[in-house]
C-alpha cells in the first residue's frame, strides 16, 4: 500500500483513525487562524481538512448538515431571524435557506478563506450565497454574540470546528448565555456536539452549561457521519421553551422541503438516546 495516496485523520481521545484515499492535493493554505487543506479524494469526492481534522467530504456532507439545519428550524414557531456561527463552507447556510419563513441568514465565521475555498472547491455547497436574505460578516462569532442586541434572533446554529483554537469559546456557558439573550422567547439553539462514543467529556458538559444558561429544554440528535470520528455523531438543540411544545411536527412531516437525510421520521429517530447516553448523564 502507498500510504502517500491516503488521507489520515488521528483521533487521539478514541485510539483511532479514518483514512481516505486521495487522488491529489488540490490546495494547502495557512491562514490568520489554521491550515486549511483540500483533497480530491478517490470515492468521497473533495475533502476539506482544517487543522488535520476532516471538516466535510463532498460525499456524506449532507447529514450533517440537514441534522444540523432542520430539527432546529422545525422546532421554532416561525423561525424568521437566523445567525449561523462558523458554517463557512455555506452547507448548513444552504439548508437553512431552503426555508421559506426565514427572512434573513447572518453567518458569522471567522475565517473568510472557509468560504473563498468553499465556493471554489464546494460549489453545490454555495448554490444559496447570492440568496438576497444571506447576509456574510467575517469576524468571531464569540465576540459578535457578546455585542449583539438581545431578543432579536429565533435560531442560532454553532456549526464550528472542535472546541480548540478558535472555537474554544464557544463551547462555554458564557457563550450559551449570550446566546440565551440574543435569542427571542421561543428561541432555539443548536451546536455540533462530537462524537457520543468518544465525546461524552464534551457532550454533557456542553448539555449542563446550556442549562445552567437559562433554557428550558435540552435535546441531542444522534446521526451517523462516516468521515468523522467513530463514525457517529451529534449535535444538541437546545430550546427557550419545551422543545416537544414548539416542534412543527406537521409541518416537518408535510414539508416540500428537499432533503437526502432528514425528514420526521429521522428527526423522532435521531432524538432517542442509547441507554449508555442516558447513565452519562445520571
Ligand atoms: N462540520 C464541521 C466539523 O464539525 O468539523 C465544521 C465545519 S465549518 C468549516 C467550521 C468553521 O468554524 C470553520 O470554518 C472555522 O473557521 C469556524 N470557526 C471556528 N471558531 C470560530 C469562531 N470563534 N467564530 C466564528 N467561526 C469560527
Amino acid at each position: 500500500m502507498d500510504r502517500s495516496q491516503w488521507f489520515t485523520e488521528i483521533c487521539e481521545e478514541g485510539g483511532s483513525a479514518f483514512s481516505m484515499k486521495i487522488r491529489e492535493k488540490l490546495h494547502d493554505e495557512q491562514t490568520a487562524f489554521q491550515r486549511i487543506e483540500i483533497y480530491a479524494t478517490e470515492w468521497f469526492g473533495n475533502l476539506m481538512v482544517i487543522d488535520g481534522f476532516v471538516m466535510l467530504t463532498a460525499r456524506d456532507n449532507f447529514i450533517y448538515h440537514e441534522m444540523m439545519a432542520h430539527p432546529a428550524l422545525f422546532s421554532h414557531p416561525s423561525p424568521e431571524n437566523v445567525v449561523i456561527i462558523g458554517g463557512g463552507d455555506c452547507g448548513t447556510l444552504r439548508e437553512v435557506l431552503k426555508h421559506a419563513r426565514v427572512t434573513h441568514v447572518l453567518q458569522v465565521e471567522i475565517d473568510e478563506r472557509v468560504t473563498r475555498l468553499a465556493e471554489e472547491f464546494f460549489p453545490e455547497l454555495c448554490v444559496s450565497n447570492n440568496d438576497t436574505r444571506a447576509e456574510f460578516f467575517f469576524g468571531d462569532g464569540i465576540r459578535w454574540m457578546q455585542t449583539a442586541d438581545p431578543g432579536n434572533v429565533d435560531v442560532i446554529l454553532v456549526d464550528s470546528t472542535d472546541p480548540i483554537g478558535p472555537a474554544e469559546g464557544l463551547y462555554t456557558e458564557a457563550f450559551y448565555a449570550n446566546c440565551h439573550r440574543v435569542l427571542g422567547d421561543s428561541g432555539v439553539l443548536v451546536q455540533q456536539s462530537e462524537s457520543p462514543l468518544f465525546h461524552m467529556d464534551i457532550i454533557n458538559p456542553m448539555r449542563k452549561q446550556m442549562q445552567a444558561a437559562g433554557f428550558a429544554d435540552v435535546q441531542t440528535l444522534f446521526f451517523p457521519q462516516p468521515s468523522y470520528p467513530s463514525g457517529w455523531w451529534t449535535a444538541t438543540l437546545a430550546g427557550k421553551q419545551p422543545l416537544s411544545e414548539t416542534y412543527r411536527e406537521q409541518d416537518a412531516v408535510h414539508t416540500h422541503i428537499k432533503t437526502s437525510y432528514y425528514n420526521a421520521a429521522v428527526h423522532q429517530a435521531a432524538l432517542t438516546a442509547p441507554e449508555f447516553f442516558h447513565k452519562a448523564l445520571e
